[in-house]
């Protein structure tokens, strides 16, 4: 496991990771021909002239494209990340329909990708072989009989990818980055986030219903009759309330402090007596004498659940989470059915996505950086990375200027925050040298097989990590990903080749709007270094604490100000933004604009841009900045994210940041009063 710190620009409205790999959003009409380019849609299909821009910006910079462009019945949100990303997906579609269609041709990279799509969209193939290839799994979980047997089987379904009671994983020490440890942590639910088990509100509890439904139904499709798959269902949901109970909720997990306990593995057999851990560690290479658990009052409730429940249970429970993980490689009628509650009930999706695009991201997620390869030679090449790095650049220094002239940090605290930002390294496009996948065995016609030795090889690799130097070269998104991340314990900025293109990048749009708009994703994305949780690391990737008191408060104070400035936005009449759980990502908006706005400014000093479609640059840069975030996505799925998010709601996201912003205000000639230019205002960088 590596410790999300969600620095992530956007959050996929999906929580976890069975369902952001299962039938994922889809595309309106035709995508445009990859050849041809993006249409933009410039201000005229964008902007709605009707709305002041004072009252409401994003409505106003997002009107027209807001009504041009609604949900596609095959997708629960309809944003610009979902433009780019479909033109992505377009171009991965021929990358991997050429090399599957000249099985004996091409590199030994093109002969594995290739046949790795193409078994993914037989479809036939995989209805005919229904769930043979499960049965050697599903026959180990039915001949559990003890302790051993049952830690044994739990260690082999979480190589294969199933979330099967907790997760495994390595990471950085977060006291000494240089170091990796293997990591323990809570997990083996079925729904979004533990309160999801506990909520009493109407929405919650018809939720439920609906989900040990769906439980009973996969049951039922796998062969059990109606009353006993009635029965197991119930099963499953009382052990997953039971573990749900124990699990620290998606709030407290936001501080690095409540998911730090290094410990000795015999600590670790304390914890849960009943488990076998001395048959558990070694079989999922958890090797070392320092491991960190994550939550351990989670493993303490899971002991107690080893000596309460008996094996049927477990066997009943494990079952379930192999049928749920594979979901989407299965026979049709198993697809359908995980649909139907995952994206349907949970996000509002009326279709399933084509098949193609869902082989499209499976090939992504099992062999990113070899399909990644491909995309990289099409779409990006040095001068993409050139371009990116002067941008990276100028925001690098305006976050210099702004460490060096802050009012409110003591002389010792600045010095160390300099050093940290100096310290910072920028990764660009695409990895230098690109992961070796030759060990993975891929054969025609063999999806299941195909998934599970790639997600065994991921998980062997992650688990290999342990005890030997770190390698910050990695990268931790693939080159096709619209997205972008900080990573507190290496340091570093990462922004794949996916997302430096338009509307984030538009090589035709001048300085102005790109600064509001991939400028303002490079300030996202530096801010983190700095913002609740970021500033908690030092310069090294090291958790602790290099604060002065009194700055440390002073930053608190202001963080404060955003907390609740967010805890105010409306997101459903009975749901408001978590302000808390959103609050590093708030920062980094914020800061991240004004970033993007400081450099914007000095390269105005040199170059002085003149007015386009009656907008001056200032304009421009705040229309930039806005339009990328325009988005229609529907009640469920506006839920879930609140819910379980780090990440706003894009309007507030643009609002919410810009009535911190007076240089907004003034380019916009809003008068003080006004709902986008009020009197007082929030401002932690
Ligand atoms: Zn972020």
């Amino acid at each position: 496991m590596r410790f999300c710190f969600c620095g992530l620009l956007v959050g996929s409205a999906l929580p976890f990771a069975q369902l952001i790999a299962a039938p994922p959003p889809a595309p309106p009409p035709a995508p445009p021909d990859a050849d041809s380019g993006p249409q933009l849609p410039g201000y005229s299909g964008m902007v709605d002239r009707s709305i002041n821009p004072c009252d409401d910006f994003y409505k106003y910079a997002c009107g027209t494209w807001l009504k041009n462009n609604p949900i596609p019945p095959d997708r629960s949100r309809w944003a610009r990340f979902d433009e780019l990303q479909e033109r992505n997906e377009t171009i991965l579609r021929a990358i991997l329909e050429k090399d599957a269609g000249q099985p004996d041709s091409g590199s030994a990279i093109d002969r594995k990708i290739g046949t790795f799509y193409g078994a993914c969209v037989d479809v036939a193939t995989v209805d005919r072989k229904g769930l043979e290839p499960l049965q050697p799994e599903f026959d180990r979980i039915r001949a559990i009989h003890d302790l051993p047997s049952l830690s044994a089987e739990v260690a082999r379904l979480q190589r294969m990818g199933v979330d099967a009671v907790f997760s495994t994983g390595s990471g950085q020490d977060f006291k000494d980055a240089t170091k990796v440890i293997a990591n323990l942590d809570q997990g083996g639910l079925g729904l979004p986030e533990r309160d999801y088990y506990f909520k009493t509100d109407p929405t919650s509890v018809d939720l439920r219903e609906k989900y040990v439904k769906h439980v009973a139904r996969m049951f039922e499709l796998m062969g059990e009759p109606a009353e006993k798959a009635a029965a197991d269902a119930a099963t499953v949901m009382k052990m997953e309330t039971q573990l749900a109970k124990a699990s620290m909720d998606v709030t407290s997990r936001r501080d690095p402090a409540n998911v730090y306990h290094p410990m000795t593995p015999e600590k670790v057999a304390a914890l849960a007596p009943a488990f076998d851990w001395k048959l558990f560690l070694p079989a999922v290479h958890a090797e070392g004498q320092s491991i960190n658990v994550a939550a351990p009052d989670f493993f303490t409730g899971m002991g107690a659940m080893l000596n309460r429940l008996s094996f049927d249970d477990w066997k009943t429970y494990l079952t379930w989470h192999l049928l749920h993980a594979e979901a989407r490689l299965l026979p049709t009628k198993f697809v359908d059915e995980n649909f139907n509650f995952y994206a349907k009930t949970l996000t509002g999706q009326k279709e399933q996505q084509p098949r193609w695009k869902r082989c499209v991201r499976l090939t992504d997620s099992d062999l990113g950086e070899a399909l990644g390869q491909a995309y990289v030679q099409q779409t990006f090449g040095s001068e993409g990375k050139a371009r990116t790095l002067k941008i990276v650049n100028d925001i690098e220094a305006a976050m210099q200027q702004d460490l060096e002239t802050v009012d409110w940090m003591t002389p010792q605290t600045r010095k160390l925050a300099l050093e940290k930002l100096h310290a910072v390294a920028n990764k660009i496009g695409y990895p230098d040298k690109w992961r070796d996948y030759s060990k993975v065995e891929v054969l025609p016609g063999d999806l299941v097989g195909n998934d599970e030795r790639a997600t065994e090889f991921e998980f062997d690799r992650q688990m290999a990590k342990i005890g030997k130097p770190v390698d910050k070269t990695e990268w931790g998104m693939t080159p096709p990903t619209v997205n972008a991340y900080y990573d507190p314990q290496m340091n570093n900025i990462n922004f794949p080749a996916g997302i430096l293109q338009p509307p984030f990048y538009t090589a035709s749009s001048d300085f102005a709007t790109n600064y509001g708009a991939v400028g303002a994703v490079v300030g996202h994305e530096l801010t983190h270094g700095f913002d609740d949780q970021g500033r908690q690391f030092d310069a090294a990737g090291n958790f602790t604490d290099w604060w002065q008191p009194e700055d440390a408060k002073a930053y608190e104070t202001r963080a404060k100000c955003i907390e609740d400035e967010y805890g105010n936005f409306q997101v459903a009449p009975d749901v408001k933004e978590n302000g808390k759980l959103t609050e590093g990502e708030n920062i980094a908006d914020n800061g991240g604009l004004r970033l993007a706005y400081a450099a914007f400014t000095k390269l105005m000093a040199g170059d002085k841009l003149t007015d386009v479609d009656g907008y001056t640059p200032q304009q421009r840069f705040f229309l930039g900045f806005a339009g990328m975030w325009c988005t229609n996505d529907t009640p469920q799925a506006r839920r879930l994210q609140a819910a379980t998010n780090p990440h706003s709601l894009s309007e507030f996201r643009v609002n919410g940041t810009l009535v911190n912003m007076p240089e907004f205000a003034q380019a916009w000639s809003c008068k003080v009063g006004q709902p986008m230019a009020p009197k007082t205002n929030c401002r932690v960088w």
